[in-house]
């Protein structure tokens, strides 16, 4: 089968790979559709930290926002799974540790992170194995386009559900990338008046398009008392500002990362009775994120640009945007579309 691979910094090809096998516990699926991610560009261009511990290393096989159907299962797995359209958890705990046994598997210190670390194979690619138990099914009202957003889509409703906010209150999100924005979509769900911080005009007219009217620049942002800040953004100086921001006894949620440290004074927040919390990964989120899909309280359909092949992957990695791209932030890939 045909599969991205990375072999180095800025190497990445489409390679003839061994279709995987369903070994004991596990399924193979048939890949549908994959998500490209800010994570997949730092594998690509060697910046993610993970190369660094030695938790990740080349030659590495990307893709982790994925939705397919169940081909094969391997001993040990309901054949109910045989044909069932699915997504799947990125964190693969040893559940073996105290801590995958109090049911945190997405921080188990041994985790595989599908297409990340611990040397997963990831879904760009024509099939992919993973675990069953780590499976979820998708209603027929979840397609393809929103099954592969299940992924960034879990992460974002971590970070909503992290803020708090109820209906009438005020939350700001700064950082309108696909993150911020399905964040945003999550926190509007709740009733919460959402506001968008960003820096290019062109992410903030997006964003506007969405229905976001309060979409600013720092220049333009509103002194108004924000119950809620979500930090989605890759700037060090953002959790700060987020502090800054926040009403006391608020909240602050960050779920974007720096490449360096993002420090706060923590006697800001301890004045302010405020209440940070950080968020990695879409683990507890995905179950409720297909719900939301599924009643259609978020369709985050229009963030996808472009779907690619695997083909165009290595360009989309370096930075590139497909032909005749929308605006949206998101590029998807079917490895079903001929090379
Ligand atoms: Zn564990």
């Amino acid at each position: 089968m045909r599969a991205v691979v990375l072999s180095g910094p800025g190497r990445c090809a489409v390679e003839e790979v061994p279709a995987p096998t369903a070994v004991p516990g596990e399924v193979v699926v048939d890949v549908e559709r994959v998500g490209v991610c800010g994570t997949d560009v730092e594998l690509f261009t060697g910046e993610l930290s993970y190369l660094e511990t030695g938790h990740s290393s080349y030659p590495l096989r990307p893709g982790h926002e994925w939705c397919g159907r169940v081909t094969a299962v391997g001993d040990g797995v309901d054949p109910a799974w045989l044909g069932r359209r699915v997504t799947g958890d990125t964190m693969l705990g040893d559940r073996v540790c105290r801590r995958c046994r109090r049911g945190q598997q997405h921080v188990c210190e041994d985790r595989q992170e599908v297409g990340i670390r611990g040397d997963r194979p990831g879904a760009l690619a024509e099939q992919l194995a993973v675990p069953a138990e780590s499976l979820h099914e998708l209603p027929d009202s979840v397609d393809p386009v929103l099954g592969a957003l299940v992924e960034p889509g879990g992460n974002a409703w971590r970070a909503a559900q992290a803020a708090a906010v109820a209906s009438g209150d005020r939350a700001l999100v700064i950082g309108p990338g696909t993150i911020g924005l399905l964040t945003a979509m999550f926190l509007r769900a709740r009733g919460a008046e959402v506001h968008l911080l960003g820096v290019t005009p062109a992410s903030l007219d997006f964003a506007r398009g969405l229905g976001f009217a309060d979409a600013w620049t720092r220049d333009t942002l509103p002194d108004l008392p924000f119950d809620a800040v979500v930090d989605a953004s890759t700037a060090p100086g953002s959790p700060a500002l987020a502090l800054d921001l926040v009403e006391p006894a608020g909240r602050v949620v960050c779920i974007g990362i720096a490449g360096t440290p993002s420090t706060i004074d923590t006697r800001t927040l301890l004045l302010k009775d405020v209440t940070a919390v950080g968020v990695l990964s879409a683990s507890p989120g995905l179950a409720p994120t297909i719900a939301a899909y599924r009643t259609g309280a978020v369709d985050p359909r229009p963030l996808v640009c472009a779907t690619v092949g695997l083909a165009e992957v290595g360009a989309v990695l370096a930075g590139g945007r497909p032909r005749g791209s929308g605006a949206g932030p998101k590029v998807h890939v079917d490895p079903r579309l001929p090379a």
